[in-house]
């Protein structure tokens, strides 16, 4: 079964969230533990477009999200498209006539909206104002970055100003980059002093504890909402030698994925 983003699209508000740098094993590790984002189901395993976030975003916003791990390319129906390319696409397959999907979707009357999390998104400078500028609106505080280990609550915090400013009738489409599990994580256990899976774990329950608030809120909007969970990329933690991202080994190309209605 395949969503119908053409059935998505113009009706549902739209939120778009990138846990950056989760490993796809960690998350699997946690479903259990995380109401929120694994409630009505499994992680999917994915093999990411990019090995760092500014890669990978750029992918995302060009329609392209990781791609299903498996060699049944038939089962794979992209979401997004860019229109009068010629290519034959999925009657499930929305198309964009515009460059990427941010500004696509704004074209259909969405008012788009970026939280930003890691550095990338931190506007400071132009190299960091890049991804951000896909946005009409985009917000990047210190303490939504990496090193504030309450990151989320304020990520979420600003998210529900953003709600709260938005009329009903508006339809919003909303990205947020979490930053919490990206390193450094391992504050989120006790006595540690090394990111690991271990530390990715505990930061992603902080996490999934965090966004209960967020969905509430888009939930009481009253529209249908179609949420997007995903990685941008995972992080090696020494696995033949490798350490951290923007390298192509599996702890970094896999990663977690879900699509659900609020
Ligand atoms: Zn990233």
């Amino acid at each position: 079964m395949t969503t119908d983003m053409n059935a998505i699209v113009g009706t549902h508000d739209i939120l778009m969230i990138t846990l950056d740098t989760l490993r796809y094993d960690a998350a699997v590790l946690e479903e259990p533990n995380c109401p929120n984002l694994c409630g009505s189901g499994p992680w999917e395993k994915r093999h990411t477009p990019g090995s760092f976030t500014y890669a990978a975003h750029h992918a995302f916003f060009g329609g392209f999200l990781p791609t299903p791990a498996t060699t049944d390319k038939s089962t794979h129906v992209r979401l997004f498209h860019s229109a009068r390319t010629g290519m034959k696409t999925h009657p499930h397959t929305w198309l964009f006539d515009t460059p990427d999907i941010v500004s696509g979707l704004a074209a259909e009357g969405y008012r788009t909206v970026c939280i930003g999390g890691v550095i990338f998104f931190s506007k400071k400078v132009p190299l960091a104002r890049v991804l951000p500028g896909y946005f009409q609106q985009s917000y990047w505080r210190m303490n939504f970055g990496v090193t504030n280990p309450k990151s989320t609550e304020h990520q979420v915090s600003h998210a529900l100003k953003v709600l709260d400013g938005t009329p009903p009738d508006q339809r919003l489409f909303l990205f947020m980059n979490v930053s919490a599990i990206h390193g450094p994580s391992h504050h989120y256990v006790p006595g540690a002093r090394h990111d690991s899976v271990e530390s990715q774990r505990a930061a992603l329950r902080y996490v999934d504890g965090e966004l209960g608030r967020l969905f509430q809120a888009f939930r009481e909007r009253g529209n249908p909402v179609f949420c997007l969970a995903f990685s941008d990329h995972g992080e090696a933690f020494g696995e033949d030698g490798y350490h951290g991202h923007r390298l192509a080994h599996e702890t970094v190309w896999d990663v977690p994925y879900r699509e659900f209605i609020l």
